[in-house]
């Protein structure tokens, strides 16, 4: 069953979304950089590879059954903030609209009766409340911390530990 052209293009408005997270992933990792937190480099390093999966995911699945990938122009992510507290809650705010997003591309399979990409979008919708989590965990851990310097370094440290393993989607 070739896609219909309503769900072909919910999923080409969504792979747009999803280089738009790499993007802001992106400069993220660069304040942090320029903070010279190298845990929390690693971490955003990880997401904008996880995010760059998230679009490809989508664009293999649209050419798979069989439809169009339409490339739109990709926003210029704007960082609300400056501090590592004020930034996290920012990417928190980004995965719950992201879950919104993913949870109305869901609505079109159902509406135009897609199963496959329903089945598809699962996985989606499972990694976002992953998301959602790990996020907050982090959110947490540095409003615990406030203003002390050596709690942010040891989460730092902490945050340094982590790996990329890339996502098997679908
Ligand atoms: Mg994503």
């Amino acid at each position: 069953m070739t896609i219909e052209k309503k769900m072909e293009a919910a999923f080409n408005e969504q792979i747009n979304k999803e280089y738009y997270s790499e993007y802001l992933y992106l400069a993220m990792k660069t304040r942090f950089a320029q903070m010279g937190l190298a845990g929390f480099v690693n971490w955003f390093d990880i997401q904008v590879k996880e995010e760059r999966a998230h679009a490809e995911g989508m664009y293999e699945y649209v050419l798979e059954r069989g439809g169009d990938v339409e490339l739109f122009a990709i926003d210029k992510p704007e960082i609300q903030g400056t501090t590592p507290v004020e930034i996290f809650r920012q990417v928190l705010e980004h995965e719950q609209y992201v879950t919104s997003r993913i949870n109305a591309v869901y609505d079109v399979a159902e509406e135009v009766k897609d199963r496959a990409a329903m089945l598809f979008l699962n996985w989606y919708v499972k990694e976002q409340v992953e998301e959602e989590s790990s996020v907050g965990d982090v959110l947490s851990r540095l409003e615990m911390i406030g203003d002390d310097k050596q709690g942010l370094l040891a989460l730092d440290k902490e945050l340094a530990t982590r790996v990329f393993n890339p996502p098997v989607i679908g």
